[in-house]
């Protein structure tokens, strides 16, 4: 029988040395190791040997089978390496050739003009607050002093989720959360930007726009700081030669109101097609702070005073790019963003 064995492993060892590939390999290992393999049946035998036999035999029958599974191994490795070496020599890569580039993307000119808005306010010492665009009529409007029956309060021009919730029509709410959230009296100097929603939708109306607020409110604030700020503002996005005009509005959260107009950024003022041959164009709305807002908001008129300001980002940026139509800022047609 051992001779049996040596001549099964001579036969195994030859097969391995001649196999071709990782496949031929696997026949080999099948063909003597596996399950109904010739080593494997040779060992089953082994139970009709003699007591004295059977222990020495086992031990050959185990060594056999630990030289093909190294000699196995071995070959498998060798030809893994020789298929590598031949794949390589032939896959030839021109290590040279430049990388292809990874088109990189850039901030959409809303948020272009929104930075802008806001390191100008942040260099005059205006902190950034921020609400929910989800709002309670209570912040939307009762706290600013919106009468029951203002056209804004309307269900064809809000968005309402329940009678007392609504997507916010303006950044305004943020006034009253503000003010709420701090000491009665003490100063505030903030700017709210963020997205509003109104029931409206054309070249210059969107359902969903952006909007800053500003708000400050300290001892003794005048209707000049409010021009002071707005002018130097307007004069920063827009260049100094903008003349800047203040009509005489109404709002229900301000007295004085005041519309703010700047000389037309298209003609220079001599009258065009986009200022509709007046001129000036409308550019925001402000006004000091109705003293009834800041009764309703715990802060007391007769101490304190202050002025806020509201204005649309897509309006400044639909001017300062020479924009005619707001809808192109939603469409995300990449030839018209990438102007930018
Ligand atoms: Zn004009």
């Amino acid at each position: 029988m051992e001779q049996q064995l040596r001549q099964l492993s001579k036969d195994a060892q030859t097969e391995i040395s001649q196999a071709t590939c990782v496949e031929n390999l696997q026949e080999v290992r099948v063909k003597y190791l596996g399950k109904k393999g010739s080593l494997t049946v040779l060992l089953r035998g082994l139970g009709n040997l003699s007591k004295e036999m059977r222990p020495k035999m086992g031990q050959v029958v185990n060594e056999i089978r630990s030289e093909l599974e190294g000699a196995l191994n071995e070959k498998t490795s060798e030809l893994k390496a020789s298929e590598l070496k031949n794949r390589l020599a032939k896959e030839k890569i021109d290590i040279s050739l430049p990388g292809r580039k990874v088109p990189s993307g850039h901030l959409h000119p809303l948020s272009l003009t929104l930075n802008r808005i806001k390191d100008i306010f942040m260099k005059l010492g205006f902190q950034v607050a921020e609400g929910p665009e989800v709002e309670q009529d209570y912040y939307n409007f009762e706290m600013l002093n919106f009468p029951k029956d203002h056209p804004a309060r309307d269900m064809q021009d809000s968005f309402y989720i329940t009678e007392n919730i609504l997507l916010r029509t303006h950044t305004s709410p943020v006034q009253a959360r503000t003010l709420q959230a701090h000491e009665p009296n003490s100063p505030v100097r903030i700017i709210a930007p963020g997205k509003v929603y109104r029931s409206d939708y054309d070249a210059t109306h969107s359902p969903m726009f952006q909007q800053v607020e500003g708000l400050v409110v300290d001892k003794g604030i005048r209707f000049s700081d409010l021009k002071g700020t707005l002018e130097l503002f307007l004069h920063e996005i827009f260049g100094s030669s903008v003349a800047v005009r203040f009509r005489p509005s109404f709002f229900p959260f301000t007295e004085p109101s005041a519309e703010v107009d700047i000389s037309c950024v298209m003609c220079g003022g001599k009258g065009c097609r986009v200022c509709s041959g007046t001129g000036w164009l409308e550019i925001l709305g402000s006004g000091m702070v109705h003293p009834n807002v800041l009764t309703l908001n715990n802060y007391d008129p007769q101490a304190v005073s202050g002025f806020a300001f509201g204005m649309g980002v897509e309006r400044i940026a639909m001017l300062s790019y020479g924009i005619d139509d707001m809808r192109l800022f939603f469409e995300n047609d990449v030839r018209f963003l990438q102007q930018y």
